[in-house]
């Protein structure tokens, strides 16, 4: 799950990790008022998006009066922001933090995440931070220094101090910024996170170390033991129908072909998608129903594929173990009747209860293709949209 920036930073804050001050505002009236609370100029209008890239799209921008503020509090507001990380679709601005602009000596790049091939926190750093991080990862990797920390000694001193030297950092600034990665691997591990990043950690002229950008991932596996957290998501970031699938258990995820999937269990999705992609077509989705799905949760994976209206078709895959094919299709069914089908749907059942499931389909009055395997699925399914 991410959050917001401004969110990120209130939670550093509790830490002892170092940032601006800054206030969140959800409105004009509020960015300005934020920005007199500041007491002086420039401050920093920022887009609150969960997607970086947002200085060289234009959502990072210094103000140096009240006006100014105004002027691009409501120029933000309502925009639709493009970066690297957005897609061309982009992402509508619909919150902005204001903070109090600082005086930059040196941007530098910090992140900690989770390293699966070690099973470790991985701290990573680099003299070369701001917004051309990636170009750095790309072309000069070697500027980028990676120091795994024992998941059962903790941080180090001698970690804190070669990641302090490998920034080159002036000696003044040394204990801040050890403090600052000691607190901040305190924040990551107690709050179960996937990726914490800050690009830019700003050196400022009187060798302080600031956050000037939080970036926050927390493993959505953990959640359940940080309800605190939860309150911290933001539906308005997140694909609509993903959410409503969420809400239903499903596993979904939107994709952007015209054949609608659902399949049970996340390998046979997989194995779908790929077998449709063979046969000259493409996904419009991802959607598993899970191994023990109920004909509830099936007629809401239905519902939800066919308000989709980029899916010109629906193929149907479904191995029946623990979710019998007789308890699919009643599912299938009804979904059917209350939505109203008008594409064209290919069935490939097996399993338990089978021929019960196929009497059941074929009784309705159901527009049902039916596939005799998954070669024989997808070459339908592909026939249908192509
Ligand atoms: P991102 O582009 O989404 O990663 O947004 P950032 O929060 O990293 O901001 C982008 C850039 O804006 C930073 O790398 C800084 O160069 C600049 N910036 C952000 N805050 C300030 C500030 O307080 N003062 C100055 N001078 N520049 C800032
Ligand atoms: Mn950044």
């Amino acid at each position: 799950m991410k959050i917001h920036e401004y969110q990120a930073k209130q939670l550093f804050a509790q830490y002892q990790v170092p940032v601006p001050e800054g206030k969140p505002a959800f409105s004009v009236e509020e960015a300005v008022d934020a920005a007199k609370a500041m007491g002086g100029f420039p401050v920093v209008v920022k887009a609150q998006i969960h997607a970086g890239g947002r200085g060289k799209g234009g959502g990072v921008k210094l103000a140096h009066s009240l006006e100014e503020v105004q002027d691009l509090a409501s120029q933000m507001l309502g925009m639709t922001l493009v970066t690297h990380q957005t897609g061309p679709a982009g992402r509508l601005v619909k919150k902005l933090f204001i903070e109090a602009g600082q005086q930059i000596e040196k941007e530098l790049y910090l992140s900690l995440l989770m390293d699966r091939a070690t099973a470790s926190v991985v701290i990573m750093a680099s003299r070369d931070g701001g917004m051309d991080i990636e170009e750095v990862a790309a072309k000069t990797p070697e500027r980028i220094i990676k120091i795994h920390v024992d998941p059962l000694m903790g941080i180090q001193g001698y970690q804190l101090r070669r990641a302090g030297f490998g920034l080159e950092l002036p000696p003044a600034a040394m204990k801040a910024f050890s403090s600052l990665l000691a607190n901040l691997y305190k924040f990551f591990v107690a709050n179960d996170c996937s990726l914490v990043e800050i690009n830019p950690l700003i050196l400022t002229s009187d060798h302080q170390v600031m956050a000037l950008d939080a970036k926050v991932d927390f493993d959505s596996n953990a959640l359940f033991r940080h309800k605190d957290l939860l309150a911290l998501r933001d539906l308005d970031e997140e694909d609509p129908m993903e959410v409503e699938a969420s809400r239903y258990n499903l596993n979904y995820i939107n994709l952007d072909g015209n054949v609608g999937n659902i399949v049970n269990g996340a390998g046979l999705a997989m194995a779908t998608m790929d077998i449709i992609k063979k046969a000259g077509a493409t996904p419009a989705n991802f959607m598993d129903v899970g191994g023990g799905a109920s004909s509830e949760q099936v007629e809401n994976a239905f519902r939800i594929i066919l308000a989709d209206k980029k899916v010109k078709a629906v193929l149907i895959n479904i191995f029946g173990g623990i979710l019998r094919c007789d308890v699919f299709a009643k599912g299938v069914v009804e979904a059917a009747k209350k939505t109203g089908v008008t594409v064209p749907v290919v069935v490939r059942m097996e399993g338990t209860n089978v021929d019960e499931g196929r009497r059941i389909l074929a009784d309705s009055t159901l527009n049902l293709t039916s596939a005799s395997d998954l070669s024989d699925a997808a070459k339908k399914i592909a026939a249908a949209v192509n």
